[in-house]
């Protein structure tokens, strides 16, 4: 087994990362700044005894992503996870750069890392076959309002990928499924410019607590897993109850 994760380096893809190295997965992880971060997870990942590199890659650019694929070389999973709410507020006061680089980075790069997917492990195309695990947000089906309206929007569109995909290779030897988290305990909030986002919601949610990344990850080994092999075109909700 050798997977790509997307983000695989912070927040919940390094907890993906992790997960799958402690079930044997090769792994190569994307990031896009954070040099440090991708050298602490790729030492941690190696220290559960699988072969582990890094690749710094701007996903919004398509060199990004040829750049990644072809560091990447044989794949028989992908994880497409990264991503960023990048913003908080109401749409109107939302500046349409900030509107167009979220629905950038979280639907037209994470449609094209799926398209790179297929064609590194369609077995009609030279692959081994295997799995792609698109990370969505509950946000897809709640909408998100007065928080980020385009994020939601992109996320659903995530879903849809997931829906036509799956159906598209379903005949080719890949599965496509999608995670679709609520709010989980990463530095995406302070990033967007609220620190103390998970403290705010978490106690609104059903389960009166955020997620944490490790939850997210073990949905995600088992939907790669063997014991998934009959689940394809479906996301799979983690969102306590939301
Ligand atoms: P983090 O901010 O913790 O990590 C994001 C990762 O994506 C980092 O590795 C980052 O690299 C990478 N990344 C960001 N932008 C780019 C880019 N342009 N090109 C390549 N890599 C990039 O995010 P989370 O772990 O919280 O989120 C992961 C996924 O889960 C996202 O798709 C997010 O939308 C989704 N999600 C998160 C939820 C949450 O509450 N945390 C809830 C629902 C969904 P670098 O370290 O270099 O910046």
């Amino acid at each position: 087994m050798r997977t790509l994760v997307t983000g695989g380096t912070r927040g919940i893809g390094a907890a993906v990362a992790l997960r799958l190295a402690a079930d044997g997965h090769d792994l190569v992880l994307g990031y896009a700044r954070d040099e440090s971060a991708a050298a602490a997870t790729q030492a941690q990942c190696r220290d559960l005894g699988v072969d582990c590199s890094t690749v710094r890659a701007d996903l919004t650019s398509d060199a990004g992503i040829d750049r990644l694929f072809t560091a990447a070389g044989r794949l028989t999973g992908v994880v497409n996870n990264a991503g960023a709410t990048l913003h908080l507020g109401r749409l109107a006061d939302t500046t349409p750069d900030v509107v167009r680089a979220t629905i950038d980075l979280n639907l037209t790069a994470a449609v094209l890392v799926a398209r790179a997917a297929v064609l590194a492990m369609a077995p009609s195309r030279g692959g081994d076959g295997g799995v792609l695990v698109n990370i969505s947000s509950g946000a897809a089906t709640l909408g998100s309002p007065g928080e980020y309206v385009q994020y939601a929007a992109a996320k659903a569109g995530v879903d849809a990928l997931t829906l036509g995909l799956a159906q598209e290779v379903a005949g080719d030897g890949i599965r496509v499924v999608g995670v679709a988290p609520g709010i989980i305990d990463t530095t995406i909030h302070a990033d967007a410019g609220e620190p103390g986002r998970v403290e705010r919601v978490g106690p609104l949610v059903p389960l009166g607590r955020a997620g944490q990344v490790e939850e997210v990850a073990a949905a995600v080994a088992w939907l790669m897993s063997g014991e998934a092999s009959y689940v394809t075109g479906t996301t799979l909700r983690l969102a306590g109850g939301r």
